[in-house]
């Protein structure tokens, strides 16, 4: 078959290989424990699935506006309004099949062949191949531990060049669950406006927060960042709705309306019995109390985890402000010699780990940065103490 060159300009998920070893040793009925989940270990709220349930009650099963239901523009206007001092009318919110498809979207109206797209590594695994089908070029910028995995004003001076088309921001961050500070992205902001790019804000794990981390978002530092921001956001991680398909941005009218044109002339709506779930998770008055609880079962497993790395000979990790992703750095093992072979990057470590602990981590390389492991903390506790016991003792074991 001849394929488009679309699809050949992707790769295929490079953490595939290791995920399929750990499927088929789940298959051979031994124990291994999952750190790879990208989604909250929790149900849907039930008056979110209430809501649902009544809208198919209601024949709510019809198309609905392309770009969503005016209910929930209202109810995602209100959302802006509330957390984020962020105004918006209808004709800048587009609702699509998650927030995968809103980054989506966008790429595909907004960039062609030649134009950069500045990403900071560690990245969300999506955004590099997402960018690679609108034509455009992924420039990474690679950040480490002493900026707090951020990329800094000068970072991002440097990597502009006339191509530069715009930045992407993912904060709180899958996968190093730091986030940016209202300081750092006021740094940022200024070498934005200089260059006249635009900023994709992804803040999906927005109420994912710990300590008392206050979320900014770039749109709202000033008016005019807010015309040149793009905010995505959705009801997959803060509602635990991964599987309902509901994300969201918003953008200036007349980049609303080509995202609007494109999703009309493909998926069109999302699906009306998710979007009225989605009002209902907006604006119903257990939300918010849903998501502390959440919130505060995540800060438990995240505090036990800092304790366990730091008694973890050469592992260690970067304390998380939010989500529910740690992301381990294993580089001190790489030189050493497991099962006859030499470890020598993300892949090696991810290997040893499932065959030798019996735990299923995520490869850092996914994300950008191979000298890491991912460690979603969407699990039990039990799991999780189970879990760095294993990771304790493998490391421990591996000959210097
Ligand atoms: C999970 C995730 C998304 C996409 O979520 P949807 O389920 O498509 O809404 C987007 N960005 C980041 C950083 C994520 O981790």
């Amino acid at each position: 078959m001849k394929f488009a060159q679309r699809i050949q300009n992707i790769q295929p998920s490079m953490t595939l290989a290791i995920s399929s070893k750990a499927q088929s040793l789940i298959e051979q009925g031994i124990d291994v424990i999952g750190f790879g989940a990208g989604e909250p270990d929790f149900s849907t709220p039930e008056n979110i699935k209430q809501a649902g349930i009544d809208a198919i009650q209601n024949n709510d099963t019809h198309y609905t506006l392309v770009s969503g239901t005016h209910a929930l523009k209202d109810a995602i206007i209100e959302k802006f309004e509330r957390d984020n001092g962020l105004s918006y009318q209808r004709n800048q919110i587009v609702v699509s099949c998650g927030a995968k498809h809103s980054f989506y979207n966008l790429a595909q109206v907004l960039w062609d062949n030649g134009d950069e797209i500045i990403i900071p590594a560690p990245y969300w695994v999506s955004y590099p191949d997402m960018v690679v089908l609108a034509n455009a070029t992924p420039v990474i910028v690679n950040t480490d531990s002493s900026s707090g995995y951020k990329i800094t004003a000068e970072q991002l001076q440097q990597a502009v060049t006339q191509k530069t088309r715009a930045l992407v921001l993912n904060s709180p961050s899958n996968p190093t669950g730091s986030a940016y500070t209202k300081k750092e992205l006021e740094a940022l902001a200024e070498v934005v406006l200089k260059n006249k790019l635009m900023v994709i804000s992804d803040e999906i794990y927005e109420k994912i927060m710990f300590d008392g981390f206050e979320h900014f978002s770039m749109a709202s530092l000033s008016e005019e960042l807010k015309l040149n921001t793009v905010v995505i956001n959705g009801a997959s991680k803060c509602f635990a709705m991964t599987g309902w398909r509901i994300g969201y941005l918003a953008a200036e009218p007349d980049v609303a309306s080509a995202v609007s044109k494109l999703q009309g002339q493909s998926t069109s709506n999302p699906t009306s019995i998710a979007q009225a779930a989605c009002v209902e998770a907006l604006t119903g008055k257990q939300s918010s109390a849903e998501i502390q609880k959440m919130v505060m079962e995540f800060k438990m497993r995240r505090d036990y985890l800092m304790d366990r790395y730091a008694k973890i000979d050469n592992v260690s990790c970067y304390q998380p402000v939010g989500t529910f992703y740690s992301f381990p750095d294993f580089s001190e093992l790489f030189g050493r010699k497991w099962n006859g072979k030499t470890l020598k990057g993300s892949l090696d470590v991810a290997e040893f780990l499932l065959e030798e602990a019996k735990v299923a981590l995520v490869p850092g390389i996914a994300f950008g940065a191979d000298n890491h492991q991912r460690l979603s903390f969407a699990t039990s506790m039990e799991n999780i103490e189970e879990g760095m016991n294993r990771i304790e003792s493998a490391v421990k074991s591996l000959p210097a």
